[in-house]
């Protein structure tokens, strides 16, 4: 590994096949599709605070977020307070908007594709963050599949699927060093979800790992992306 990773220093002696940094200057209106209350802090958290600067920003939470059953009767309201919190602390000023779907039972339907339309319409967002297509929970990749369809035929420009569960076939990768402070204090938010596992070290652990596509030499963290059109997406 340290052989590869010094090979990487040498000027141009071999091509480098990592992805490329991100360019974040073409977002200026942001739609983030995420199935369940955290998804939008771990799979990009760190670039949704660095865009929240310079871009609108719109997080779209597709379930209601209650676990699927045998949580506490209060556990939607509850998540979607921690969402709303954690909206903020990654400095996006708009409201959360809520499609209510099963949590753990989406299914792909006219009705959930209609009102993605509606809100894409709405918002008129150049850019979406969504899930990975293969993504091993059921409702990422559901989510991912319907909404990828439902973009084909918007005037979206440029789809990014981000990693969860499963690690995406990366196309770009975006430096995050200087907002993870604020990616771990948005996760902190998500009270509900830590309860349940460590995501917290498997978020750092996956971006640790994803900053060995940044430049080496100091000690850095990235979160990276499959990039793709909406209209020609190559990855469907
Ligand atoms: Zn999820």
């Amino acid at each position: 590994m340290w052989r590869f990773i010094k090979s990487l220093s040498k000027p141009a002696a071999q091509p480098n096949q990592l992805p490329p940094q991100l360019d974040l200057s073409p977002a200026r209106r942001v739609l983030v599709i995420a199935p369940h209350p955290d998804d939008e802090t771990l799979g990009c958290g760190g670039t949704l605070a660095r865009l929240a600067r310079s871009a609108d920003v719109h997080l779209l939470l597709v379930t209601n977020g209650d676990g699927g059953g045998g949580l506490p009767a209060d556990t939607s309201a509850k998540r979607k307070a921690e969402m709303s919190a954690a909206a903020r602390t990654l400095g996006i000023a708009n409201s959360v908007l809520h499609l209510d779907e099963p949590d753990g039972k989406f299914a792909d339907s006219p009705a959930y594709r209609s009102a993605l339309s509606a809100v894409v319409q709405r918002i008129d967002p150049n850019w979406v963050f969504l899930p990975w297509l293969n993504d091993t929970h059921p409702d990422h990749a559901r989510i991912s599949r319907a909404s990828s369809e439902v973009l084909r035929r918007s005037s979206v420009e440029s789809l990014l699927y981000y990693e969860t569960w499963t690690p995406v076939p990366a196309t770009h990768v975006v430096d995050i060093t200087e907002t993870l402070e604020i990616k771990k204090a948005a996760l902190q938010c998500h009270a509900t979800a830590l309860q349940y596992g460590n995501y917290m070290d498997a978020m750092l652990g996956l971006n640790a790992y994803r900053a060995l596509y940044l430049p080496p030499g100091t000690r850095r963290w990235a979160e990276a992306f499959a990039v793709t059109g909406a209209k020609k997406n190559d990855l469907l």
